[in-house]
């Protein structure tokens, strides 16, 4: 059975391009091997300093996973930082990582442009990325496009250890993207993302939910002209709810001119509603009992643990870490 393995940070609430980008793939594909997803909190520290707002985020991320359907007796669910082994890894790639190759990273470049502070826990972030991945020779990684060059790096770094300690230690992984949804737009056109404040979220409701999608950006085309659909944000996130009728449909109205943003965004909104609501409703009842959560959280850190620390045992020994306890 192949390892799968990917992670999300908590950094805020997840959105529409997590669903489409990750979580989607990651429900799917609980049923076909030994699938590991954890809640990177470590990672998210390099943009939120708040620990109120991360123990909560943490628990709102396991809800959203149960909810939308990740089973925990099929699939392992926990934290990062219950994984003590993870950092112990991280430093030890980090000591053969050229700085060069982290000064070619694209996801960091992105977040210093858009405002984040360039702290070195941003600099080094695909280290630790690596580390999760590496520390259960994890076979595939489902993930967006915009993680393409991590997984390269993280290859990269096993290569480099596998190379400098002559032995197979790590496994080399393999990316799995999704194609037609690659790259989720947020309602400004970037991509969407926890930190560029430019999201729909998934379990966004009601008045909230209604001013995100009417706030998506668009071009200022008149109502009575034709638009062109593949040029527009509101058809994009259509498209991901849409099936290939009811998009062939749209289009068609964005083409012949009278049907103006405003009734793509209604459209929608009713999709985005509809779409979520049974795993809305489960997550309201979830709610209720955090036991639960916290259970999930536990025996699924333990279980990773102990795999990690399958992997990590021969690594200290071979580096020559010498355990003293
Ligand atoms: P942050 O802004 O804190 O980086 P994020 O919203 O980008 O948060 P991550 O936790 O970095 O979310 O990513 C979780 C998963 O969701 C990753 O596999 C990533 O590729 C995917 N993902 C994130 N944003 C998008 C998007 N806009 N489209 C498709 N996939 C996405
Ligand atoms: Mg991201």
């Amino acid at each position: 059975k192949k390892t799968i393995l990917s992670g999300i940070q908590p950094s805020g609430k997840l959105h529409i391009g997590n669903y489409f980008g990750a979580i989607r793939q990651h429900i799917a594909m609980q049923e076909e091997g030994e699938a590991f997803y954890f809640i990177a909190n470590y990672h998210s520290l390099t943009s939120l300093n708040d620990g109120e707002k991360l123990r909560e985020n943490t628990i709102d991320v396991t809800l959203d996973y149960l909810a939308l359907g990740l089973d925990p007796k099929k699939a392992t669910f926990f934290a990062q930082s219950d994984v003590p082994q993870v950092t112990e890894l991280a430093w030890i790639l980090g000591t053969l990582t050229p700085v060069s190759l982290m000064e070619k990273g694209v996801s960091y470049k992105d977040k210093i442009a858009a405002g984040l502070s360039p702290n070195i826990g941003l600099f080094t972030y695909p280290i630790l990325q690596a580390a999760d991945i590496l520390i259960y020779h994890s076979d595939i990684v489902p993930v967006g496009e915009d993680q393409k060059q991590n997984i390269e790096i993280t290859r990269d770094l096993a290569g480099k250890f596998n190379y400098a300690y002559e032995g197979e230690y790590l496994k080399i992984p393999e990316e799995h993207i999704v194609k037609s949804v690659a790259v989720v737009p947020g309602i400004d056109g970037r991509k969407m993302s926890k930190s560029y404040d430019n999201t729909i979220n998934i379990f966004a409701e009601g008045k909230q939910l209604k001013k995100r999608v009417m706030s998506i950006e668009t071009d200022s085309t008149p109502l009575d002209d034709p638009k062109d659909p593949e040029n527009d944000n509101v058809f994009a996130l259509i498209k991901l709810f849409a099936d290939k009728e009811k998009q062939d449909e749209i289009a068609e109205k964005y083409r012949a001119g009278g049907y103006g943003y405003g009734h793509a965004k209604k459209e929608l909104l009713g999709m985005i509603e509809d779409y979520f609501g049974e795993a809305r409703e489960k997550r309201r009842e979830m709610a209720k009992d955090l036991d639960y959560v916290h259970d999930v959280l536990r025996e699924g850190g333990k279980k990773a643990r102990e795999r990690a620390e399958e992997v990590m045992e021969p690594i200290r020994e071979v580096a020559g870490i010498v355990n003293h306890r």
